[in-house]
């Protein structure tokens, strides 16, 4: 998938850069504690899809879940960014869905071993359409929601984030060099749950474009 960013640039994501327990009430639904840190994953960019498109359910997994997030594109190369500067390498915003296999996640976390799997299968990283970061403003100051079938299944604003946007990109930036291109899913709200096939799932927030995909099972 190729990103169009707000100044025109089309770019191929390099890195799909994902945070996990990033909100609080997330945290206590999952049983987890919350971190000193950011957790961090990555999924593969085979993973995107953009709106409009269709969400495959893999045979492997009986049980896939909606993670509604706000996503940070990165539109400038960056390094050991300070946060006081972070946002200012944030070429814009989109809602994405973080999907994730949560019986592959589970068998992973009891196995301490990583989640990619469970993370990382094609269709698991649905984003919608980059706002420029100058119209959308605060990014702690967004609230974002998902309807499945018209039925709201999360709602949630950004300023209850444990770790803001700016302080994220910092900390990627201190493991990782951001490219142009690079895409920050900044944690889910509380609210997940299982989609099915047939479900249609759409995504809303303060000042973003829609992101709105179908979803079927593969075919075993
Ligand atoms: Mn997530």
């Amino acid at each position: 998938m190729t990103l169009t960013l707000p100044d025109g640039r089309e770019v191929r994501p390099g890195k799909v850069l994902c945070i996990g327990r990033n909100y609080a009430a997330h945290v206590a639904e999952m049983g987890d504690v919350s971190e000193a840190e950011p957790v961090v994953f990555l999924k593969p960019s085979t993973a995107l899809v953009p709106s409009g498109g269709e969400v495959v359910l893999p045979s492997q997994s009986d049980d896939v879940h909606h993670e509604l997030e706000l996503v940070a594109v990165i539109g400038t190369e960056a390094k050991n960014v300070s946060e006081a500067d972070a946002l200012e390498v944030v070429a814009g915003y989109a809602l994405g869905l973080d999907l994730t296999a949560r019986d592959l996640q589970a068998q992973a976390k009891a196995k301490k071993g990583p989640w990619s799997i469970a993370k990382g299968f094609d269709t698991f990283a649905p984003l919608g359409p980059i706002t420029a970061a100058s119209e959308v403003g605060d990014p702690q100051a967004l609230e974002i929601a998902l309807e499945v079938d018209g039925d709201e299944r999360q709602r949630g604003t950004t300023d209850h984030m444990v770790f803001s946007v700016a302080r994220v990109v910092s900390f990627l930036s201190s493991v990782f060099t951001l490219e142009p291109g690079d895409v920050v899913y900044t944690g889910t709200p509380e609210g997940v749950g299982r989609i099915e096939d047939g479900d249609t799932l759409r995504a809303t927030g303060t000042g973003l474009e829609d992101l709105t995909v179908t979803v079927r099972r593969a075919s075993r």
